[in-house]
C-alpha cells in the first residue's frame, strides 16, 4: 500500500477531530526567519522599557522613527495618517486612519505596559543599624519571596519643590551599583520556614539596602543616612522631602535573555504585558492602509485595576477617540459600536511543575500559539467581560485565514484563582472585546519566560486583526 494514501479513519480523524500540534510542526520557514527577528526587536524593547514612563518613551521614539506624529484636537485626518497621543507620560493611543469611515468602526489592539514591582514610599529613606534602606509598597500582584536578593535597579522621575522633574534610572548603565532586599539566612531560617509562602516575607520587610558608608566627621544620628542624601543631592539636586512627590520603582536589574540550549524561549522582567504591548504597537506601524482605521492602546494600571487618569478606565481614551471621530464628524457611540478589540494580555503557560492548578485540556501551552481567552475573571467568571461565540468565531476565521498560530485558553483549573485584564473595561464601552495573549511561565516573576513562536504569533494575529477587511 502507497504510504501516503490515508485510511477512511485517517481521514476522518483529520477532518473531524480537533488536535494541534506543536506550534514548531506547524511554522513556515519564512515565518521561522521573521519570528527570529521579530524576538530580537523584541528583547531591545524589553531592556529600553523597564517601567510604563520608559515603555511610552519608547514606543513615541520607534513610531516617530515610523512616520507617527502627534495628534491634536481639531486637526483634520485623512487614510493612511499615522497618529498618537501620549498620556501623561505615562500610557499612549496610536492610529493609522484607515480608507472606511470611523463610522465602520476601529480596530482596537489594547494591551498594558505596567507591571508587577516594588514602588517607594513617599517617605522610604531611613537608617537602622548603620544601613540605609528604601521603604517599599509592592505595586500588583507580586510573590514577595521571589523579590529578596535579586538585582534592583531603580527608575522613575521626582518633581522637586520648583516643579522641575528629574528622571531617574540607576542601575541601568555599565558600571552603575544595583540595589537589593536581603533575606534572612538558611542557618536562622527555622521558625520563618514553617510560615505560609505569603507570610514568610511581609510587605514591611521590603526595604531595599542602598548603602552602609556613614558621612566622615559627623557626631550626629543617622550618619548613613545623611551620606546617602549627599550623594542623591550631588548628582540629582534632591533632598529627602522630594521623595515626596516622585515615583520611584524598583525593578529587577535583569537584561532579557534567550532561555534554554535551543534558544526557543525569552526571559526578562516585565513580559505581562510587555510582551502584548510590543506586539500591538510593531503590528500598528506595520500595518499599511488598513481598511478600518487600526488602533493601538498602551495602557497604564493594569496590575491594580486600571485605575486611574493613566489607566484603561480613564475617559483619556474615549476623548482620544471622540477626537478621531470629531475629524470625520461620526458619532463616538457609532463608531464604538461597530469596534473590535482584541484585548492582549498575556495568560498563564502549562506548567507540568505545577500540573495540579491546570486543567490541561483548556491551558495555553508553550508553543502553541497565542492564547484566545473567551472569558478571563475568578470563580464563576466572576469579573470577565465573557466574549460572545460570535466574537470568538470572527477572530478564528482571521486568524485561520492569515496562518496565525493559536490555541485556546483558560488560566487555570476553574476553582484554582483566577484573574482579570482590561477587556471588560473595552466591552462596557459597546466595543466587541476578546483577550488574547501570550502563555508566559512564571508569571509576575521578578523573571518571566515565553515561547519565542507566541511572541511572534502574538504579533501575527494583531496584524491580522488590523488588516482584517
Ligand atoms: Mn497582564
Ligand atoms: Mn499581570
Amino acid at each position: 500500500m502507497d504510504e501516503k494514501v490515508k485510511t477512511p479513519a485517517q481521514l476522518r480523524r483529520e477532518r473531524l477531530l480537533d488536535d494541534k500540534k506543536n506550534g514548531y510542526d506547524r511554522l513556515s520557514a519564512a515565518d521561522e526567519t521573521a519570528m527570529q527577528s521579530y524576538c530580537e526587536d523584541y528583547k531591545k524593547f524589553l531592556d529600553a522599557a523597564k517601567t510604563e514612563r520608559e515603555a511610552v518613551d519608547e514606543a513615541v521614539r520607534l513610531a516617530q522613527a515610523r512616520g507617527f506624529t502627534p495628534f491634536a484636537r481639531g486637526m483634520m485626518v485623512k487614510p493612511g495618517d499615522k497618529l498618537y497621543r501620549v498620556n501623561r507620560g505615562k500610557a499612549l493611543m496610536l492610529a493609522v486612519i484607515g480608507e472606511k469611515s470611523l463610522a465602520d468602526g476601529v480596530s482596537i489592539g489594547a494591551a498594558h505596559i505596567d507591571a508587577p514591582r516594588l514602588d517607594l514610599k513617599p517617605q522610604p529613606l531611613y537608617e537602622d543599624s548603620e544601613l540605609c534602606f528604601l521603604k517599599t509598597h509592592y505595586y500588583g500582584g507580586i510573590r514577595k519571596y521571589q523579590w529578596v536578593t535579586i538585582p534592583l535597579e531603580l527608575h522613575g522621575v521626582v518633581v522637586r519643590s520648583d516643579g522641575s522633574a528629574i528622571r531617574v534610572a540607576i542601575g541601568a548603565g555599565m558600571g552603575d551599583p544595583v540595589f537589593t532586599v536581603d533575606d534572612l539566612l538558611p542557618h536562622l531560617g527555622r521558625e520563618q520556614a514553617k510560615k505560609p509562602m505569603a507570610e514568610a516575607i511581609p510587605g514591611e520587610s521590603l526595604n531595599i539596602l542602598v548603602g552602609s558608608r556613614p558621612f566622615k566627621e559627623d557626631e550626629g544620628a543617622d550618619r548613613v543616612k545623611l551620606a546617602i542624601m549627599d550623594i542623591l543631592n550631588q548628582k540629582y539636586g534632591l533632598t529627602e522631602a522630594d521623595f515626596i512627590s516622585a515615583e520611584l520603582e524598583a525593578v529587577p536589574a535583569f537584561r532579557s535573555s534567550d532561555v534554554g540550549f535551543d534558544r526557543s524561549l525569552i526571559g526578562a522582567y516585565g513580559q505581562d504585558d510587555r510582551v502584548c504591548s510590543y506586539a500591538c504597537l510593531a503590528a500598528l506601524m506595520n500595518c499599511e492602509n488598513p481598511a478600518h482605521t487600526a488602533v493601538c492602546v498602551l495602557a497604564d494600571k493594569e496590575e491594580i485595576g486600571s485605575e486611574g487618569v493613566s489607566g484603561m478606565k480613564s475617559a483619556a481614551f474615549d476623548t482620544f477617540m471622540s477626537d478621531l471621530c470629531d475629524a470625520q464628524r461620526v458619532s463616538l457611540k457609532t463608531c464604538y459600536e461597530h469596534s473590535f478589540c482584541l484585548s492582549a494580555d498575556v495568560t498563564a503557560a502549562y506548567d507540568p511543575n505545577f500540573a495540579e492548578v491546570y486543567e490541561k485540556a483548556n491551558s495555553a501551552r508553550v508553543n502553541y500559539g497565542v492564547g484566545l481567552c473567551k472569558y478571563t475573571g475568578s470563580g464563576g467568571k466572576s469579573g470577565s467581560s465573557d466574549a460572545s461565540a460570535e466574537v470568538v468565531g470572527f477572530i478564528r476565521r482571521i486568524f485561520d485565514q492569515a496562518e496565525v498560530i493559536w490555541q485556546m485558553a483558560e488560566l487555570g483549573k476553574v476553582d484554582a484563582g483566577g484573574g482579570g485584564t482590561v477587556a471588560k473595561f473595552m466591552a462596557e464601552r459597546d466595543i466587541d472585546t476578546l483577550d488574547a495573549g501570550v502563555p508566559v511561565l512564571s508569571m509576575h516573576a521578578p523573571f518571566e519566560t515565553t515561547g519565542k513562536l507566541d511572541c511572534y504569533m502574538m504579533y501575527k494575529g494583531m496584524k491580522a486583526v488590523y488588516q482584517a477587511g
